[in-house]
């Protein structure tokens, strides 16, 4: 889905979208790299420029996922406040001039900054951006956003301890056999 800048109403737009909702969904599945098993988007779309946009508001999904030391199945939960600007690269220096100030931009909080064609802002696309910048760089049991699926400790697992099993051999009963001298 993807909305276009000129119908862009001044008090911006409000977007909400499910597990249900096709565009969402595909979204965060590019992040997630699997089937997410809950979502919800509920976005404001605000222009604050000629080619500038700002994305606010909520994003909570979640996903499965695999542990990285011990490879349980886990269930990865991503979630917060989303505050994302999206600009295109040879319009940087327009729009710096043309901000309208009725959205505050220049706060503490640092904003992650995203490209677009200035045209259409694909939706899909900042659902996924935004679960993979909060996505961990390494999953784990004990992770903030993970859940252990599995039951049983967290731990590496030692492929060099433990019993040693032994395939038996196709040529075990060649063992007693006595061949002619
Ligand atoms: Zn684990």
């Amino acid at each position: 889905m993807k909305i276009l800048l000129e119908d862009i109403p001044p008090h911006g737009v409000v977007v909400r979208a499910n597990l249900s909702t096709d565009w969402a969904f595909q979204g965060a599945r590019a992040a997630l790299g699997a089937d997410p098993t809950a979502l919800s988007v509920d976005l404001r779309v605000e222009r604050t420029g000629r080619v500038r946009v700002v994305v606010s508001g909520k994003i909570s999904a979640a996903a499965p996922s695999q542990c990285g030391r011990c490879l349980s199945a886990v269930s990865l939960a991503l979630g917060g406040d989303v505050s994302l600007v999206y600009t295109t690269p040879d319009k940087v220096a327009d729009v710096e001039k043309s901000v309208d100030s009725t959205v505050n931009i220049d706060g503490d909080q640092a904003l992650d900054e995203g490209w677009f064609d200035g045209i259409a802002l694909p939706l899909e696309d900042v659902v996924s951006e935004q679960l993979a910048l909060w996505e961990p760089a390494r999953v784990r049991c004990d992770g903030a956003a993970v859940t252990r699926l599995d039951d049983g400790e967290c731990g590496v697992i030692a492929y060099d301890e433990g019993p040693v099993v032994k395939r038996p051999s196709p040529f075990a009963q060649l063992a007693g056999l006595k061949l002619p001298e």
